[in-house]
């Protein structure tokens, strides 16, 4: 297929590339670099740099599908400064679906997210629960979801949204570079490298088994992985809607002591209150992903220490 990859410049959208590269597709790459890298190292990816809103400008009756990936993704930021995530997520896809159909091209994959749901409360998140975002990056994104719905419905578009759970771990040399960094495992290696004094758990009283949030961390390899299928299980006229996680949850206290395994370091951490807005419980059903795109991912959290920690060296 000929596919172009918004965000490709990205953690995530880089490690999709490599992927569809490696299985023979035609790849371009849209990025406007603003948290993107520009040195990714995808041999035979076509470039442009430039704004999704300006998807048109690639796109032609040639490609056989996008798989939309640019985001702003910052909680935190969605909440100070929510007309960002506006614009930047809802408005600008809006313009790609635009694009996409001018195109007459044919299939979508979109990257979607756990925080759809906020906070559920339940053991493991399947896709019919209801989709309550707590902060409008989830909020966002849940728009888009609903936008892909009307646009399959409508106009034909096989359209597929994957909800992210946790992502982590690297794909060779390439991994996480996001500044600052937020997520929990690129932290607490950087104290295992001696790069910060000590790590910090964000939370010791929820009620979970040792008082420490629990999340669905999921290998970005795994992931990949999900796209490459959706891209080929896309139906005309369908938005169909996957949880990709899976399906076992690891606690604060144990991301850290495979941490501190896999690197052999002390890797200190200080206790302190819960970061607003963390639940307790995220743990995803990957019943579906697996029933409809024979998808299961092979990678435990050790793994993704481990090759997070390779990426580093
Ligand atoms: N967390 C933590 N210390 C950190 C970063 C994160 O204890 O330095 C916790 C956070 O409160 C959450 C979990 O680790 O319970 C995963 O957080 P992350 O930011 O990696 O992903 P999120 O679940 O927020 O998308």
């Amino acid at each position: 297929m000929k596919l172009l990859v918004t965000g490709g410049a990205g953690y995530i959208g880089a490690v999709v590339a490599q992927r569809l590269l490696a299985d023979g597709h035609t790849v371009e790459i849209l990025d406007n670099l603003t948290t993107g890298h520009a040195n990714m190292d995808l041999p035979g990816a076509v470039w442009h740099r430039g704004e999704i809103a300006d998807a048109g400008q690639v796109l032609d009756s040639s490609f056989d599908g996008v798989v939309h990936l640019a985001a702003k993704s910052l909680v935190g930021e969605s909440v100070q400064h929510p007309e960002r995530y506006w614009h930047g997520n809802i408005v600008a896809s809006l313009q790609l679906i635009d694009a996409i159909r001018a195109a007459g091209v044919e299939r979508l994959v979109f990257s979607s997210t756990a925080a759809v749901y906020g906070e559920p409360g339940v053991e493991k998140i399947t896709e019919d629960i209801p989709t309550r975002p707590t902060n409008p990056y989830g909020a966002s994104k849940l728009a888009i979801d609903h936008m892909l719905t009307a646009e399959a419905a409508a106009h034909g578009l096989a359209a597929v949204s994957l909800r992210y759970f946790n992502v982590a771990g690297a794909s060779g040399a390439l991994r996480e570079r996001h500044d600052p960094e937020t997520h929990l495992i690129p932290n607490l290696l950087k104290v295992a490298r001696g790069e910060a004094a000590e790590a910090k758990i964000f939370g010791t009283d929820y009620p979970t088994r040792d008082g420490t949030a629990i999340r669905d961390y999921i290998h970005v390899v795994d992931l990949a992985d999900a796209h490459v299928r959706a891209l080929e299980a896309a139906e005309a006229g369908r938005h169909a809607i996957y949880n990709l996680g899976t399906g076992t949850g690891t606690s604060v206290r144990e991301v850290i002591e495979a941490v501190r395994e896999v690197t052999g370091e002390d890797v200190p951490a200080a206790e302190q209150p819960r970061r607003p807005g963390d639940p307790a419980v995220l743990v995803a059903s990957g019943d579906l992903a697996a029933a409809e795109l024979g998808w299961k991912p092979q990678r435990d959290i050790r793994e993704m220490v481990a090759d997070a920690w390779a990426a580093l060296q």
